[in-house]
C-alpha cells in the first residue's frame, strides 16, 4: 500500500486538477475558485466548484467531491489503478514499480493457471478416482467445468515435473504452496490424490487451490498456503460465479464446504459462496457487501456448524449487514439436504431461516433449563448481555419479544438493559451511531404514527410536505409500506390481519406498534403534534444541512452564493424560533 500512497502523492503535485476537469467541464474563474455545470448531476446554473489550491473539487447541488483521482475515478468510470494510470500517461509519470507486486501477483496468478489446467485435464482424461468421485456424489459435467475442478493423481511429482518443465522456478511453486519441500532439498506435489477446487477471486483470477481427499487418508480438506495471491480471510469460494446472481437476488447463502457450495449451485440456488474455513472473518464481510446486505447463513447442523453461524452473525452484524440463519431441517448439511430434498425444499428452508435476534435468543433459552427459577434469571442476563450488543432500534425489537418468551415484563428487560449498556463496552464501534441515535429519538414519533394509521385510513395519507421524512428506520418504512399496500384492510387493523403482509422481522416492532395506547379522544390531536414535530426536524436538519454547506465552502464559494445559503438559514431559523 505504501507505493500506492507514493503515488497519489506524486500524481497529486504534477496534475493540477483545474488542468484535469477543465478538459471535459468549461471552468470559469470565480474569486479564488473555479466554477462550472457539474458533470455528475443535471443542471443549468454551476454549482460545481474546483479549488485550485485545495486541489479538490466539490458539487454543492449533488455533493460529490474528492480530488484529481477521485474525479477522474468518476467521471471516467475507472477504479484506483486505471484512473492513476491514465494521469500517468497524460502527464507523462513513470509508474514503473508502483505497482511492482501487482506484477508478482500476476506472475503466481499465472503459474496457478497452468496447475489448474494441468488439474482439469487430469480429471476429464481418462477414468481416474477423482472423477469417479465427483460422479458419485451426483456432479454434472457441466457442473466441473463450470468450477474447473480438477483431481491431482497419486504420483509424487507430476505437476512439480509438469511445472518445472515449463519453466517455472521450483521455489515459486513452493511459495505459492503448489509442491511441498523434503528435508533433502527436493521438491514433491503437495496434492495427491484429490479432488483439486481452484479458488477464483471476483476478477476472476485463481488465487489458490483446495483439495479433497478421496479415500479416508487426512487431512480430509487440504487448502493452498498463505501467500501474496492466496489470503483466506479476504475471499470467499464460489463468488466468481456467484456475484452475479448474488446481486440479483439482492441475498448471498453462505455455506461451509466446497461441496455445499457446488450442489446447491448446480441445484439452482446460484447466490451461494462458502468461507475458507469455519470462521467468517470482517474482510470477507466486506466483500459480501459490495454485492448485498442480505446473508443467509447455512452451515452444518452440528454444534461446531451453529457455533461458527452464531459467531458469523456478529461479524455480519458489525459490518452492517442482515443475516438470517438457516437450519437444516434433516441431514448434516447443505449438501446432503438439497440432493435428497431438492431445490424448492431448499427454497422453502431459506424463507423459514431465523433472523439474528431470533436466533440468538433460541441458542441462549436452549441452554438453561427455564422451568427453574435461578436458570431463568441467568438466561435473561445472557439474554440481555446480548442485546446490549445490537444497535437501540433492534435490541428494542427484541426486548419484546424476549419478555414475551420468557414471559418477563418488558420493563424489568429494559432496566436491566439499561444497566449493561452502562457497564458494558459491549456495543461494537459503529460509524453510524449517530444516525442511530437520530431514529431512537425520532421512533416514538414513527411508533405513535403507525399505532394511528392501525387505528383509523385518514392517518395513511401524510401530508405531502413530510412524506419520505416520517419513517426513516426499516422497521417503520416496511410496516408502513405494508399496509399502504392493503386493499381490504378492516380498521382498526390487528396483529392476525397484518402479520401475513408485514415482514416478519418486523413483528416484535408491530407489536410494540399495537400495543402503544392513544386514548380515541386525543387521537387527531396525536396526530397534528407528531406531524409537527416532523415539521420541526426537517428544518433542524436543514440548518444543519445549509450550516455545513457554509463552512465547507468558505474561500469556494462566490459571495452571491454564501449569501444565498445565509439569507435561507436566516429565514429557517426565523421559522423555528417564531
Ligand atoms: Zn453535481
Amino acid at each position: 500500500m505504501s507505493s500506492s500512497v507514493n503515488i497519489v502523492d506524486e500524481i497529486k503535485s504534477r496534475c493540477n486538477i483545474v488542468d484535469v476537469i477543465g478538459r471535459v467541464v468549461t471552468l470559469k474563474k470565480a474569486g479564488a475558485n473555479y466554477k462550472g455545470l457539474c458533470p455528475f448531476h443535471n443542471e443549468k446554473t454551476p454549482s460545481f466548484i474546483v479549488s485550485e489550491t485545495k486541489q479538490i473539487f466539490k458539487c454543492f447541488g449533488c455533493g460529490e467531491s474528492g480530488d484529481v483521482i477521485t474525479f477522474v475515478e468518476k467521471y471516467y468510470n475507472l477504479d484506483f489503478k486505471g484512473a492513476a494510470e491514465m494521469l500517468a500517461r497524460d502527464y507523462g509519470i513513470d509508474l514503473t514499480g508502483a505497482f511492482a507486486n501487482q506484477g508478482n501477483k500476476k506472475e503466481l496468478y499465472n503459474i496457478n493457471r497452468e496447475a489448474a489446467r494441468y488439474f482439469f485435464k487430469a480429471l476429464r482424461a481418462k477414468d481416474n478416482p477423482g472423477y469417479r468421485y465427483m460422479a458419485g456424489r451426483g456432479i454434472s459435467n457441466d457442473t466441473l467445468r463450470e468450477f474447473g475442478i480438477g483431481y491431482a493423481d497419486d504420483e509424487w511429482t507430476s505437476l512439480t515435473d509438469y511445472l518445472t518443465g515449463k519453466g517455472f522456478d521450483p521455489k515459486t511453486l513452493h511459495e505459492l504452496g503448489l509442491v511441498s519441500r523434503s528435508d533433502k532439498g527436493r521438491y514433491y506435489d503437495k496434492f495427491r490424490n484429490r479432488v483439486i477446487f481452484p479458488i477464483i477471486n471476483t476478477a476472476g483470477e485463481i488465487i489458490g487451490f483446495g483439495g479433497r481427499v478421496i479415500d479416508k487418508g487426512e487431512p480430509k480438506y487440504l487448502n493452498s498456503n498463505e501467500s501474496k495471491a492466496f489470503q483466506k480471510k479476504n475471499n470467499l469460494y464460489g463468488i466468481n460465479l456467484a456475484k452475479n446472481y448474488i446481486s440479483k437476488d439482492d441475498c448471498i447463502v453462505l455455506v461451509e464446504g466446497y461441496m455445499d457450495v457446488i450442489s446447491l449451485y448446480q441445484a439452482g440456488i446460484k447466490n451461494v459462496a462458502a468461507s475458507l474455513g469455519t470462521a467468517l472473518t470482517p474482510n470477507q464481510a466486506s466483500l459480501i457487501k459490495r454485492y448485498t446486505k442480505n446473508v443467509i447463513l447455512s452451515y452444518d447442523a452440528d454444534n461446531a456448524g451453529q457455533l461458527a453461524a452464531d459467531r458469523g452473525l456478529d461479524i455480519l452484524y458489525n459490518e452492517g449487514l442482515k443475516a438470517k440463519v438457516l437450519k437444516v431441517p434433516e441431514g448434516k448439511d447443505p449438501d446432503e439436504f438439497i440432493k435428497k430434498n431438492g431445490r424448492q425444499a431448499f427454497a422453502a428452508a431459506m424463507e423459514g431461516a431465523l433472523p439474528h435476534g431470533d436466533f440468538k435468543i433460541d441458542r441462549i433459552k436452549n441452554k438453561y433449563d427455564l422451568t427453574r427459577d435461578d436458570q431463568r434469571s441467568a438466561c435473561i442476563d445472557e439474554a440481555v448481555r446480548m442485546l446490549a450488543k445490537l444497535k437501540p432500534v433492534d435490541a428494542d425489537i427484541y426486548t419484546a419479544k424476549l419478555a414475551k418468551e420468557l414471559n418477563v415484563s418488558e420493563g424489568a428487560i429494559r432496566r436491566q438493559l439499561g444497566t449493561a449498556a452502562e457497564s458494558g463496552p459491549q456495543r461494537p464501534p459503529d460509524d453510524s451511531a449517530a444516525s442511530d441515535i437520530k431514529t431512537e429519538m425520532i421512533s416514538k414519533v414513527e411508533t405513535t404514527l403507525l399505532k394511528l394509521i392501525t387505528l383509523d385510513k385518514r392517518y395513511l395519507q401524510l401530508p405531502e410536505d413530510v412524506q419520505g421524512h416520517v419513517f426513516k428506520s426499516p422497521a417503520g418504512m416496511s410496516i408502513y409500506r405494508a399496509i399502504a399496500g392493503m386493499t381490504d384492510g378492516v380498521y382498526p387493523l390487528t396483529m392476525d390481519a397484518l402479520s401475513s403482509t408485514v415482514d416478519p422481522d418486523y413483528l416484535g416492532y408491530l407489536d410494540e406498534v399495537l400495543d402503544t395506547a392513544i386514548s380515541p379522544e386525543r387521537e387527531r390531536q396525536t396526530y397534528d403534534e407528531c406531524i409537527s414535530f416532523i415539521r420541526k426536524k426537517m428544518l433542524a436538519d436543514r440548518v444543519e444541512d445549509l450550516s455545513s454547506q457554509i463552512e465547507m465552502g468558505e474561500g469556494i464559494l462566490s459571495e452571491e452564493e454564501s449569501n444565498k445559503l445565509m439569507t435561507e438559514l436566516v429565514e429557517i431559523q426565523r421559522k423555528i424560533n417564531g
